[in-house]
């Protein structure tokens, strides 16, 4: 049977901050560090922050856990912004 594994629970899954043109707002993007999440032209393709928890492949090769996804993903669906937020580096730093 095929396994679907949550990308939020793999540790090729990390977090980027993309910046606006300002460069002092960014908002949070997730990609796979092994380039698995591509657009159909080829491209890597990120997701927004808030929607990692959605992000799952079946039988991926490279996926790395990170731990048990009980209560890891649970947790995760609780935690995150419920919509993309912009952050200013006066935010966190
Ligand atoms: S390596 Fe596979 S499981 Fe890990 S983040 Fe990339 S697509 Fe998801």
């Amino acid at each position: 049977m095929k396994e679907k594994v949550y990308c939020a629970n793999c540790e090729h899954c990390i977090v980027v901050r993309v910046f606006e043109p300002d460069n002092i707002k960014y908002v949070l993007r997730v990609k796979c560090n092994k380039k698995r999440w591509a657009k159909r032209s080829g491209e890597e393709k990120q997701y927004k922050y808030f929607t990692v928890a959605r992000r799952v492949h079946t039988d991926c090769p490279d996926f790395s856990q990170m731990g048990d996804p009980n209560p890891f993903i649970k947790n995760l669906r609780r935690e995150l912004p419920v919509k993309d937020e912009i952050y200013t580096l006066k935010d966190s730093e």
